[in-house]
């Protein structure tokens, strides 16, 4: 959920304040330290505890406008650490040096905080959204076939005959992506000029640009590429290839966000990190103790770990060494964020399990820049891992321990789990006659039409060759007949293939749900008993319910 800036804005500043308000009490505490260290006998304890102290301003005084503070606490930091590796007490002339950096410390304090004029919230991304799409194309028939086929799966399609009206349009509202012909009744490369004036004119940001024309020439396709076109494709163009190549250009926009978890010892700072990322679309949750943080993994599915190096419950090092114990989080992303500068120590903290590391203090927008490559880079792994190449559906491996999971969960909170197995009718005829290229297309607009139709909740796999899989959470065996049934009906009537030779292909199911002793293997065989009957019965239909009665 995206906070408001107006929030966002509050939000931060409390962080700050409560900051704020800390620190003199935070800096008595330090000169405690330090008098007991000065009169009293020699104590590694107090040092250590001093150090972190120390440590702590330094990693976080920047974010919270206290720069020259933070500047100042991380030589202070340095020269402690160096004392830390002695077991007796320093030097006349380093510990005088320290005190008149200590001295400095508290006037950095002293003089309150410095706020970079303008430190903007982090741009915010967009939501999710049913997407829309901006479609300019003067072939009336073709732009309403395409409208059509591409309604199916939940995009939006706005018309445009001309180029008339578009940019104001564009202004308006931003669509997820745009369709355009190159030659409309304004010229030749008017396609290709409107999208260059637009870019003069308006903020695209990153909304993906198609052009389908007619033309094949080299001179429309550099116009094209000029005016930063995202593809280009030759007439006659199959809607299901154009949407198979809207859902890649828009994948960006309907990720859900990354969920990051946050562990670092200063609360204030580990919330203002978790602040930044939320404002920037991410579900972040901050941690203080890391102890809490195994328990946290097992519930909820964290894409990225986010944690300071130096805490003093247990090292950053030593927490990502014990959630590498873990088979289930071998590939979980570990960032450390610190202000420990030492190479030496980030390539031991790398060697430890942990994949990265960022400098504190940190830009507010580096964060979510640095958070968002390293979440999307660990997403597109995952996904390499448990997706079918062919459709990015999940595989059948993957699938099964997602039933079982689901299972699970539906008895835990009592709720029906309800599965189908689907599977293409005569597909080998579509091979034969069309060729196996059509027939891997057919493939992709099911998997298409499966994953914009299903609920976010529900899971759809490609279980076998033309085979499909859905599991329906939270949803009895009539809803999801019902729900399956007009997904079967708008599949059977999409024309497969350009609008010459188009062809048409259908799929039967077998519906089955679970009860209070389902397993995955009687499950999955009573559904496929149903299939069996579906098919048996005529194909093209849907069969239900205990099929041994
Ligand atoms: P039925 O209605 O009884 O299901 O008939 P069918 O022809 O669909 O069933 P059958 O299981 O005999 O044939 C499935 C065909 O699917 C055979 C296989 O070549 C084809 N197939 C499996 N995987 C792929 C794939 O990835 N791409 C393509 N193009 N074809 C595939
Ligand atoms: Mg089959
Ligand atoms: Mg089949």
């Amino acid at each position: 959920m995206t906070i408001t800036e107006e929030n966002y804005q509050a939000e931060l500043a409390a962080l700050r304040t409560e900051y704020a308000d800390e620190l003199p009490k935070r800096l008595r505490e330090i000169d405690t330290l330090w008098q007991t260290l000065e009169n009293g006998p020699w104590s590694p304890e107090a040092l250590h505890k001093l150090h972190l102290h120390i440590h702590r301003l330094a990693g976080a005084g920047t974010t919270f406008g206290y720069a020259e503070m933070s500047k100042t606490a991380r030589d202070l930091e340095k020269r402690l650490m160096a004392w830390l590796r002695e077991p007796d007490r320093p030097g006349r002339p380093t510990w005088e040096a320290a005190k008149a950096q200590m001295a400095k410390l508290a006037t950095a304090v002293g003089n309150g905080p410095q706020l970079a004029p303008g430190a903007a919230a982090p741009p915010p991304l967009s939501p999710m959204e049913s997407r829309l799409i901006y479609l300019v194309e003067d072939d009336l028939a073709l732009a309403e076939d395409f409208r059509l086929q591409l309604g199916r799966f939940g995009y939006a399609v706005r018309v445009f005959p001309s180029t008339e009206g578009v940019e104001a349009a564009v202004a308006e509202q931003r669509p997820d992506a745009m369709v355009l012909d190159v030659v409309l009744p304004e010229g030749n490369l008017a396609g290709t000029d409107l999208l260059r004036e637009m870019r003069a004119h308006l903020d695209l940001g990153d909304v993906p640009v198609i052009f389908v024309t007619a033309r094949d020439d080299f001179d429309a396709r550099l116009a094209a590429i000029r005016a930063g076109a995202d593809a280009y494709y030759h007439k006659p163009v199959d809607p299901m290839f154009l949407l198979d190549r809207l859902e890649h250009l828009t994948q960006r926009e309907a990720d859900a966000p990354f969920r990051i978890l946050i562990v670092d010892d200063e609360a204030a700072l580990a919330e203002h990190y978790a602040l930044v990322l939320r404002q920037a679309g991410m579900q972040a949750t901050s941690l203080t103790e890391p102890r809490q943080v195994l328990e946290w993994l097992a519930g909820n599915d964290v894409e990225l770990l986010l944690t300071d190096l130096y805490m003093p419950e247990c090292s950053g090092m030593e927490l990502a060494r014990l959630i590498r114990q873990d088979d289930r989080y071998l590939s979980l992303p570990i960032v450390f964020l610190s202000t420990e500068q030492a190479l030496e120590q980030q390539l031991k903290a790398m060697s430890l399990g942990g994949d990265d590391f960022l400098g504190k203090p940190i830009e507010d927008r580096h964060l979510v820049t640095a958070v968002t490559i390293r979440a999307r880079r660990a997403r597109e792994l995952r996904a390499l891992m448990s997706q079918d190449s062919l459709t990015g559906l999940l595989t059948h491996a993957r699938f099964k321990e997602r039933l079982d999971a689901e299972l699970a969960r539906g008895q835990r909170k009592a709720s029906a789990v309800t599965l189908a197995l689907l599977d293409i009718d005569h597909f080998k005829r579509v091979n034969d006659e069309h060729g196996h290229l059509a027939g891997d297309r057919v493939l992709k607009t099911l998997a298409n039409l499966l994953r914009r139709r299903i609920r976010r909740s529900d899971v759809v796999a490609r279980y076998g060759g033309e085979e499909f899989a859905v599991i329906f959470n939270d949803c009895d065996e009539e809803d999801a007949l019902h729900m399956l049934d007009t997904i079967r009906e708008d599949f059977s009537a999409i024309q497969h293939g350009a609008r010459e030779g188009a062809f048409q292909v259908t799929f039967s199911a077998g519906i089955a749900a679970a009860d209070a002793g389902s397993r995955v293997g009687s499950l999955i065989e009573q559904a496929d008993q149903n299939l069996y009957r579906a098919k048996d019965a005529g194909r093209n239909r849907i069969v239900a319910g205990d099929s041994t009665s």
